[in-house]
């Protein structure tokens, strides 16, 4: 029988408590042996540590680490923990820029260690059903509404707002990772508006005019300022029909009749996230699909920016 992975989770806020501790007590590949945040405390019996020094120094044995902070401050980590020939687990977007991820991508090669860019929507019900419903159905044009109330959703996190926080990509990245994955053809940005609050360095709403390189429209609508009922949708039309991906992926359904539920291997987008960690480990690859990244870097590149009202939480 193979050992676990022992593995260290590291920056201990929502997404760390609310999906990873969870999905790594139930995947049986993994021991979670350390936790690493500067403020805070154990988990249990866990050792404990401010940061990734303390953690090496410590001499506790690992094998992985997955790093659920925000991303600005994410390659220097991820950089230590390579070093140490530690396996990488990024929470998504797997880093600030897109060359910072490449670059982890070629060291993570030398010292032959698995990198892993994750991308937890691409784990969601309908995802893998409807990108095989697509695969030989013609695109005429597709919608992409994620909306959501950013102070329900991200209460206080001022990194969101920063640079290199992403703003509303920070979840519109989710929507590109879905897209990116079940449209049949490459897609560009073809026009770009972000709006951007007087007081804050990345975007509170964005509207995006990409093409598919077949020439399909595909328009997406980004707004963190949704009050009411929350919108994660994409609507594609297709010479065979319409498809409608609901509540981030979880819902699929073909010209408005519910589609057959799938069936198989999905329980949840982290577990499954953790079992693709775990193979890829096994496996001695990586897996760094940086494409959702390339869109938004490309949205930034080729958008109009307005200033509109400033945000406060
Ligand atoms: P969060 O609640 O703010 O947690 C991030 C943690 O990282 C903080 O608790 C903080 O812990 C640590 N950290 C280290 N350096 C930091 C710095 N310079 N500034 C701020 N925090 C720092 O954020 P989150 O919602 O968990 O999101 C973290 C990542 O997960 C993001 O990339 C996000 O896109 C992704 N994600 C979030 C969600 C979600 O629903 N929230 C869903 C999927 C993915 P210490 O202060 O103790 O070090």
């Amino acid at each position: 029988m193979t050992a676990p992975i022992r593995l260290a989770l590291i920056g201990m806020g929502k997404i760390a408590r609310d999906q990873h501790l969870p999905a790594i007590a139930g995947v049986s590949s993994f021991d979670l042996v350390a936790t690493v945040s500067r403020h805070g405390g154990p988990e249990g019996d866990l050792p404990f540590f401010p940061d990734i020094d303390a953690l090496i120094d410590s001499g506790v044995g690992i094998d992985a680490v997955a790093l659920c902070t925000p991303p600005q401050v994410r390659r220097a980590i991820a950089a230590r923990a390579i070093e140490q020939g530690w396996h990488v687990f990024l929470e998504k977007p797997p880093g600030a820029t897109l060359a910072e991820v490449i670059a982890l991508r070629d060291q993570a090669a030398a010292r032959e260690v698995s990198l892993f860019a994750s991308w937890h929507s691409r784990y969601a019900q309908g995802v893998e059903p409807a990108r095989a419903w697509l695969a030989d159905r013609a695109v005429r044009r597709a919608t992409i509404t994620w909306r959501e109330d950013v102070r329900h959703w991200h209460p206080g996190q001022d990194w969101i707002f920063e640079a290199g926080g992403f703003g509303v990509f920070d979840p519109g990245i989710n929507a590109l990772s879905i897209a990116t994955r079940i449209l049949p053809h490459p897609m560009f940005v073809d026009t770009a508006e972000i709006d951007l609050p007087a007081n804050r360095a990345a975007p509170i709403a964005a509207r995006v005019g990409f093409l598919d390189a077949t020439g399909a429209p595909i328009a997406m609508d980004l707004d963190f300022r949704q009050e009411g009922p929350q919108s994660w949708d994409i609507v594609v039309e297709t010479d065979a029909g319409t498809l409608t991906l609901a509540r981030g992926g979880a819902e699929l359904s073909i010209d408005g009749g519910t589609a057959a539920d799938p069936g198989g291997e999905l329980h949840g987008e982290y577990p499954g996230l953790y079992r693709r960690f775990a193979a890829i480990v096994r496996a001695g690859v990586s897996d760094v699909d940086v494409g959702p990244l390339r869109l938004v870097a490309d949205t930034f590149l080729r958008a109009r920016i307005n200033t509109v009202a400033a945000f406060e939480w």
